[in-house]
């Protein structure tokens, strides 16, 4: 089955967490077949930074709980911490819609809840497929003519400590970051653990973990 998943960033290096997630999403989920622009969008809910929004077009044979749980474990390898209903994450991992199916229970709801009033989930999915309607209803893109004005296109870096992430890969090109943390020492040896973990058998070739922090940047080695 093919699904739009939206993925949101707004800590730490947004566009390298994007960039994982999606890398991620291709080994433990399925073929990315699509993904759409970049969009840098004003949050919802508390104060705090703005947000980077992209959809990933997958297709997967895994079932529709199966995908939820591949995609919490890498909002969970990628640093995310749930302590704050619609705050601030590394990376947020939406189940936005597949095509005609129309489930939800306690775990899972879909399509997404929030994507008919989304314009920073609707507008990356209807570059994907333009033509997407609600289960038995309406174009979507109708829906999204009634809200807001165009988002605005994401085209440059996160500044100063992004540029300082690509001058740490650069002697060695061929090594593809998966994974920026903002966390040192231990907190670092840790992470870096989980995201092997969440990796399993998945084991993709020269990939590299980074530790984001006040001091500097650090470049794990995981396979
Ligand atoms: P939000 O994405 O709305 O900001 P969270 O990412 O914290 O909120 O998600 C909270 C819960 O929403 C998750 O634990 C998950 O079980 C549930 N959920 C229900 N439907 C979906 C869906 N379509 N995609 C992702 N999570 C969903
Ligand atoms: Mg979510």
């Amino acid at each position: 089955m093919r699904w739009v998943i939206g993925l949101g960033s707004n800590l730490g290096s947004r566009r390298a967490l994007l960039d994982a997630a999606v890398a991620l999403l291709a080994t433990r989920v399925g073929p990315v077949l699509g993904q759409s622009q970049i969009y840098e969008t004003e949050p919802l809910g508390p104060a705090q930074p703005a947000y980077l929004n992209t959809a990933a077009l997958l297709d997967t044979a895994l079932e529709a709980h199966a995908v939820l749980s591949q995609c919490n474990q890498i909002e969970a390898a990628l640093g995310r911490e749930r302590r704050l209903r619609w705050g601030p994450r590394t990376v947020d991992l939406d189940l936005l819609w597949a095509d005609g199916l129309a489930l939800a229970d306690d775990a899972l709801t879909v399509p997404h809840p929030g994507l008919t009033a989304r314009t920073f989930a609707l507008d990356p999915l209807l570059e994907l497929c333009p033509d997407a309607r609600l289960p038995g209803g309406e174009p979507l893109r109708a829906l999204r003519a009634r809200l807001g004005p165009p988002l605005a296109r994401f085209e440059g870096h996160d500044g100063p400590r992004q540029t300082a992430l690509e001058a740490a890969l650069a002697p060695d090109r061929t090594r593809r970051a998966v994974g920026v943390l903002r966390a040192q020492g231990p907190a670092f040896e840790t992470a870096v653990e989980r995201l092997r973990e969440a990796l399993g058998d998945a084991r993709p070739a020269r990939v590299a973990v980074i530790a984001d922090t006040d001091a500097g940047l650090d470049v794990a080695a995981l396979y």
